[in-house]
């Protein structure tokens, strides 16, 4: 039997499934044309249903670390399988993983697996204003937490590209009590906090913002949010859904040696299937049902072969520790765009940690949400299709941070530059 087209499949897709996907980021909206539909993934490859072999940096919006169908998370799933897909009673994944994530990230001593990075948040928001019995929460312009009512204010990633970022359906009472601020502004912050300080139960941040591109923060901005916090009694919740197990194998927190209160994960921890953790100080987490008076609860939260997939994939990266080579082989990838951007004569910032990385066009460093919105947007369209055309994927987004996961050995690499370097010629 051949298969369908993408062409045949989208257009049955748009008449079943509203705008033809079953999340909007994966759809071409912002950078136009129709999304391609993959067959299967290998290593750090997506091979389309027409057959083209594609280098990919999206790696599943993150959790690829490993890159696509690792023999090791294929074998541990298929163990998991035949014993079973779901109980309904607790089961001896739970444990060790629970172990692992308190082993491997520094703040969690307490941990409670979920199904998604949004469960992970929503339940942190809620954890916080149950354990300070205060309301009010901060987030910040263009981070992303997920699609929960209270988060989806001013959020990046799809509700950016879709430039709709206060949701329809959200109530204004839903949002009313997130307070939203400028990533990298001090100032505003501690005014808020001399205001309202004693009422704000959380702020909610993505340590290294990338779901607006990749945003760093100012040296010291993360250790004034900590301080901060302490001295207002308020909770720093860190979202490292995307960070976590990648910036390093204890997410920002280790990496920068700053102690949250609460950590939101996802992505990687899931080894590719569908899990959410969230965790942080034991007296906060026993504030939880069934010990405490904070509800929150799932069906399939803890699913074995969910939990035996993403065990496999923390085990890897502690056996392994690659993240001075994601670094090395991610740096390699930006010098060669900033070289081929430069000799085009067009303004790049690059901005890239370990194995992240994004390209903004303007002239100076992107610092918060407003910056991003002033960089130019074109350029990136033309980028993604010329790429495309070469047999590259990149998030088809300006908005997206690019992944490099070790199954981008060195001939991807190099093999990546070369396509690269020839799309920024062709703009
Ligand atoms: N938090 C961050 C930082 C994310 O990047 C995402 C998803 O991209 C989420 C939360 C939501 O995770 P999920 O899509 O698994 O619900």
């Amino acid at each position: 039997m051949s298969h369908p087209t993408s062409a045949s499949l989208f257009s049955r897709a748009l008449a079943r499934i509203p705008g033809g996907v079953n999340s909007p980021v994966r759809a071409f909206g912002s950078i136009g044309g129709e999304p391609f539909f993959t067959e299967r993934a290998q290593g750090c490859t997506l091979t389309t249903t027409e057959g083209v072999e594609l280098i990919d940096f999206v790696g599943t919006w993150g959790p690829a670390i490993h890159g696509h169908n690792h023999p090791r998370i294929r074998e541990a799933v298929q163990v998991a399988l035949h014993k079973g897909t779901s109980f309904g009673t607790p089961n001896c994944y739970e444990v060790p993983m629970a172990e692992l994530i308190c082993d491997v990230v520094p703040s969690v001593e307490k941990v409670r697996m979920v199904n998604s990075g949004t469960e992970a948040t929503m339940s942190c928001i809620r954890l916080a204003r149950g354990f300070t019995g205060r309301d009010k929460i901060i987030k910040f312009e263009g981070c992303y937490h997920g699609h929960s009512d209270a988060l989806l204010v001013k959020a990046g990633s799809g509700a950016l590209t879709h430039g709709n970022p206060d949701s329809a359906g959200v109530t204004r009472g839903a949002a009313q009590d997130t307070l939203l601020l400028p990533f990298n502004d001090l100032e505003k912050l501690e005014s808020v906090f001399r205001q309202a300080g004693s009422e704000i139960a959380a702020i909610i941040v993505e340590p290294f913002p990338a779901n607006m591109g990749l945003v760093l923060p100012d040296p010291g901005y993360l250790e004034a949010l900590r301080a901060l916090t302490q001295q207002y009694g308020t909770l720093l919740i860190f979202d490292e859904v995307m960070t976590g197990f990648r910036i390093a194998l204890g997410g920002v927190q280790e990496y920068l040696g700053i102690t949250p209160d609460l950590t939101a994960m996802g992505k990687i921890i899931g080894g590719g299937l569908p899990v959410g953790a969230f965790g942080g100080r034991a007296d906060i987490m026993d504030f939880l049902a069934p010990q405490g008076p904070v509800y929150q609860a799932g069906t399939l939260s803890g699913n074995p072969m969910a939990l035996a997939a993403g065990i496999e994939a923390v085990r890897m990266l502690k056996e392994s520790n690659p993240y001075a080579d994601l670094d090395r082989q991610s740096r390699i990838l930006a010098l060669a765009m900033e070289n081929a951007f430069e000799q085009k004569g067009i303004p790049v910032q690059i901005p890239q940690v370990g194995s992240m990385l994004s390209v903004f066009f303007c002239e100076s460093r992107v610092r918060d949400y407003d910056d991003v919105l002033r960089s130019e947007k074109s350029h990136f369209t033309r980028l993604f299709h010329a790429c495309l055309q070469r047999g590259l994927f990149l998030a088809p987004s300006p908005f997206e941070t690019w992944f490099v996961s070790t199954a981008h050995d060195t001939a991807a690499i190099e093999r990546s530059c070369d396509i690269l370097t020839q799309a920024i010629a062709s703009l």
